[in-house]
């Protein structure tokens, strides 16, 4: 049949030498079937809308648009802190780039999609779960005004994926302002490989920091990028899993959702990855690892110059100031959700106190903080004493501050993709019943906005609801 799905590719990472990816297609797949396709984010990229075979024939991996080259790009990275020289796409493919209405460019990749020469020993596949949960969760982050990647499709394979047993298998389509990556970085300084690190520099700089005078420059708008989003995420609650390098967005964007999740009980150690043995990645180390990765990227960066000593006062200090940058971002973002717009003297401790109030008294991340606004904290303490005193100082303080209220509405969600919310929406899937997906969908499009309709969503788990652990796909 004629195609009428219309990709505006403009490739230029498939520009660069070879050195930087392998050629590789996407694997066919037996039975490609849409789940989803995000026809708001099709619009903003350009896309027509093609019928639903044509949309699960490309966004499955069987057929190649027109205009694409399919590539698996290379990268290395630290890995819960231990370098591995080689990483690399290997399961996923980018088909290449547009650039939307918005006049941004973005990348268009398949994730799923077949082995790759840098799948080591995985299949190169996915499952459904992983799949639905990305593109709920990087959704809502949108939604919620974080920066992330996106998701523009979800395609079943109508194969079997061997996990711990077989399981459904299913493409992503991932949208993301570029792939590059601390570890795409790291692979070619720790190569030696100077040509290679300044093409990269320059890419990066080019697409991103346009603004950027040189390494150092690029270094300072990654850093300044990452403080954005890691306190952004502080603000939700929301716990990445795998901060490795090699998921650490050049372009500050969320990337990568594996054992991600929101928490519901507020704790600062809160870990869920099953992977994350140590709690490196808890919930309140997320700010510290931040400056780790990007120390890992100005380690990478200095070895542009054939001095690298000459840099290294410069790099030492860029780094060095991002974690009073982290803290001032921070305490901007939870001041904002008590209804403070000028930060003052004593305002980090009314913060601090505030949160250590919420993990003694086990309240909801959440609905402690949209309770605020809604005049109803009280009920989310168990020992709702510790609370009164609390907020007794807050209201004092809140008396200088005009605006309080329609600050506190903007920066306190009513709805976050609660584990167990994700989990059940899996489970359904997995049965062949979409619909707790769509309206997960639906809910999570407005998580400002308070409805009936989808009060059972603001719930935190029930007992035996609680989602102890979150696994990569
Ligand atoms: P992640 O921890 O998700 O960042 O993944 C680390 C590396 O493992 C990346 O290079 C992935 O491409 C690769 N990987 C993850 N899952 C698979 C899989 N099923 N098959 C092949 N490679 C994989
Ligand atoms: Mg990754
Ligand atoms: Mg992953």
């Amino acid at each position: 049949w004629p195609m009428t799905l219309d990709i505006p590719f403009d490739n230029t990472y498939a520009q660069l030498a070879p050195e930087f990816y392998s050629r590789q297609a996407p694997t066919p797949v037996k039975a490609p079937r849409l789940i989803a396709f995000n026809d708001a984010l099709a619009a903003r990229l350009g896309i027509t809308r093609g019928r639903d075979e044509e949309l699960a024939d490309i966004f499955g991996g069987n057929v190649v648009p027109e205009g694409a080259d399919p590539l698996a790009q290379l990268y290395a990275g630290h890995q819960f802190g231990s370098y591995n020289p080689q990483l690399g796409d290997g399961r996923a493919v980018l088909l290449g780039e547009v650039v939307g209405t918005d006049g941004i460019r973005r990348d268009i990749q398949l994730k799923g999609s077949g082995p790759t020469p840098y799948s080591r020993n995985g299949d190169g596949r996915a499952w459904l779960g992983p799949v639905l949960r990305e593109y709920v969760v990087s959704e809502a982050m949108h939604a919620l005004g974080i920066p992330t990647t996106r998701a523009l499709a979800a395609v079943a394979t109508g194969e079997t994926v061997w996990r711990e047993g077989g399981l459904p298998g299913a493409v992503l389509t991932r949208v993301a302002r570029s792939h590059l990556r601390v570890g795409t970085f790291q692979i070619f300084a720790a190569r030696g490989h100077q040509e290679a690190l300044r093409t990269l520099t320059d890419y990066a700089i080019a697409r991103h920091y346009p603004e950027a005078q040189g390494p150092m420059g690029l270094l300072r708008a990654v850093r300044d990028a990452q403080v954005e989003l890691i306190s952004a995420w502080m603000g939700v609650g929301f716990i990445h899993g795998v901060m490795n390098t090699d998921n650490s967005s050049i372009a500050g964007e969320t990337i990568d959702y594996g054992p991600c999740a929101f928490m519901d009980v507020y704790h600062p150690n809160r870990v869920f990855s099953s992977i994350d043995r140590t709690g490196r990645y808890a919930y309140a180390n997320q700010p510290q690892i931040a400056v780790w990765n990007l120390a890992q990227l100005a380690t990478a960066l200095i070895q542009l110059e054939d001095d690298p000593e000459s840099v290294l006062d410069e790099a030492t200090e860029i780094v060095h100031a991002m974690p009073d940058l982290l803290q001032e971002a921070w305490l901007r973002q939870f001041c904002a959700k008590i209804g403070i717009g000028t930060v003052a003297e004593g305002d980090l401790e009314l913060v601090s106190d505030l949160l250590q109030v919420m993990a003694q008294g086990q309240a909801d991340f959440t609905n402690s903080f949209r309770a605020l606004f809604e005049g109803n904290a009280r009920d989310q303490f168990l020992e709702p004493a510790s609370f009164d005193a609390w907020e007794a100082r807050w209201k004092e303080r809140i008396q200088r501050e005009t605006d309080a209220q329609a600050r506190m509405a903007r920066a306190n969600p009513v709805l976050i993709p609660r584990n167990h919310r994700i989990e059940q929406m899996i489970a359904s899937a997995v049965a062949g019943d979409y619909a707790p997906f769509e309206r997960l969908m639906t809910a999570l499009a407005a998580p400002f906005e308070t409805s009936e309709e989808f009060a059972d969503l603001r719930r935190p788990p029930a007992e035996d609801e609680v989602v102890q652990a979150t696994f990569c796909g």
